[in-house]
């Protein structure tokens, strides 16, 4: 770990907040509070990712060295780091709600690797910083191993994401009233290390544009450009360019169709798109009370505190996408003499979105490409997937197994939640198979071609619900190893891995309703 370079440009390059300590503040003309993790007693690793640790250069011996838990449960700052929770601001379900910031990540330091990538390591759940408002700064156990899961799960599906070096027990007790009914209880302590290469979110942009200071939005938006989408700077580069800044926007929208173009692949529910929780990078951030789809269903939202409007349910998030880049838009319009730049890119969204989603339709059914008829049938399976209440993830999987020549039902007995529902759909689930078998021998892909490709996008394993939380119910009780086990059969989602069907099943019905299975607080 000692040999982990620092090169922290965030702190380096941008303007602090001059008043120190963590007491809750609003902080004007700075983009960051410079801020310690707070000591926890007993630091203990649950869980790490290889992966991560070797994409940093940190040898698995370190990993295993008693110091590893101390730097990662925020009890020690390794030489370089300098640590500091962001300012930000963000809409929350659909309302400005003004500065929100790093209430409880704070990042210790930006480390450049052997290749020269540039890795933000954060701390998710170190104590308190400004803005931390009346909260702890703290995070429990359960949303720590979900968010530490998931980011790792997410990466291993393709999906681009923020990953999760470490998941480390506190040995401190933190307080919380899981259903909001008045009922606190002290659950364990847990810190995930998160690792990106910024961790920047529309949010930053529009709290300086709300409040009018333009000099320090053009200053974040040039860092910005500079640091990470320096593969848009020509050699006679100006940050007075405005068609560098429009292209900018542009790149932007184009990584958020393709990344909510991937969570409609795989069924992910993120639960909480506010601004705050849109990445610039296009990357899926804050792991909170996200879900993952079982029974199509495109109404369903995982999160109870949306479970009124809806608004971040399974098949609205590509409009939601959208709607967040034109408050992103909205907080640029100050840094440009037109607007049509930005109706540009927005429009770029809706584009890429669209191209993308026919590639994942190609891919899903297996099919050289998407045409129109071929989207239309993609949608009306979609439409007799909820009716049947069929599970998604197994659904695909077995369509790759269905018998072109003599297609039936029989491949997906297993995909079926509810007898009355299933059988009512079945005719028109047969009449699908039927027309979709037709359209594959016309496509002329040779069949083991096609079934490789169905496999490489239509997962066999994804992180149920029900699956993170059996993990979560035994690691509360100390063993880890439902996490470990978990982490290892979702770092190879696409491939059949004997001896875990366990792994790849029909969620059980205790689970339709249980709390942490089916509907997730936002209180983590
Ligand atoms: P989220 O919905 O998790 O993205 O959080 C929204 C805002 O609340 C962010 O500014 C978080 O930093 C802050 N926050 C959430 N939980 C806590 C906590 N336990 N302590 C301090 N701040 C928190
Ligand atoms: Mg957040």
């Amino acid at each position: 770990m000692q040999n982990l370079r620092f090169d922290n440009s965030f702190v380096r390059q941008l303007p602090a907040d001059p008043e120190s300590g963590r007491h809750p503040r609003q902080v004007q003309g700075a983009l960051y509070s410079r801020v310690d993790p707070t000591p926890v007693s007993a630091p203990r690793l649950v869980a790490h990712s290889r992966e991560v640790a070797a994409l940093l250069g940190i040898a698995e011996a370190s990993v295993a060295s008693p110091a590893f838990a101390q730097v990662f449960g925020g009890n020690v700052l390794l030489d370089g780091m300098q640590s500091y929770a962001a300012n930000y601001g963000g809409h929350q379900f659909g309302h400005w709600a003004g500065q929100l910031g790093d209430g409880r990540a704070i990042t210790l330091g930006e480390t450049i690797n052997a290749a020269g990538q540039r890795w933000e390591l954060q701390l998710k759940g170190a104590g308190p910083t400004p803005y931390s408002r009346r909260a702890d700064g703290r995070a429990v156990l359960r949303s720590s191993v979900r968010e530490f899961l998931c980011s790792e799960a997410m990466f291993h599906l393709g999906v681009p994401t923020t990953r999760a070096l470490s998941l480390v027990t506190t040995g401190d007790r933190v307080m919380r009233d899981m259903f909001y009914d008045g009922n606190p209880q002290a659950e364990p302590g847990a810190i995930v290390c998160r690792v990106a290469p910024s961790f920047i979110r529309f949010g930053n942009f529009e709290l300086p544009a709300v409040r009018g200071d333009v000099a320090l939005l053009k200053r974040l938006v040039d860092f910005t450009i500079q640091r990470d989408f320096s593969e848009l700077l020509t050699g006679d580069y100006n940050d007075a360019d405005e068609a560098l800044r429009a292209e900018w926007f542009a790149q932007v929208c184009e990584r958020t169709a393709r990344m909510v173009a991937h969570w409609m692949r795989v069924g992910f529910v993120h639960g909480v798109m506010n601004t705050d929780n849109m990445s610039i990078l296009g990357l899926t951030i804050d792991y909170g009370p996200y879900g993952w789809i079982d029974n199509f269903d495109f109404d369903w939202t995982p999160n109870t505190t949306d479970a009124q409007g809806r608004r971040y349910r399974f098949g609205q998030q590509p409009e939601i996408a959208y709607w967040n880049l034109t408050r992103f838009a909205n907080a640029l319009v100050p840094l440009f003499t037109s607007l049509e730049p930005l109706h540009a890119g927005l429009q770029r969204y809706a584009d890429v979105y669209d191209a993308s989603e026919r590639n994942n339709f190609a891919a899903k059914l297996g099919l050289a490409e998407c045409s129109d008829e071929d989207a239309e049938s993609m949608r009306s399976l979609y439409t007799l997937l909820q009716a049947a209440e069929a599970d998604m993830t197994l659904f695909f999987r077995a369509l790759s197994g269905l018998d072109m020549h003599a297609p039936t039902l029989a491949p997906f007995n297993h995909v079926f939640y509810d007898e009355a529902k299933r059988e009512q759909n079945e005719p028109g689930l047969h009449a699908w198979v039927v027309r979709y078998a037709a359209r594959v021998r016309r496509d002329g892909l040779p069949p083991a071609e096609r079934r490789a490709h169905m496999r490489a996008v239509n997962p066999r394993y994804v992180l149920r619900n029900y699956l993170a939380q059996q993990a979560i119910d035994r690691a509360e009780q100390g063993d880890d190893a439902g996490i470990h086990e978990l982490l290892d059969v979702l770092r190879r989602p696409f491939d059949d891995q004997p001896g875990r069907q366990q792994f790849a099943q029909r969620r059980p019905e205790w689970a339709r309703n249980r709390a942490g299975c089916s509907m997730l607080s936002c209180s983590s």
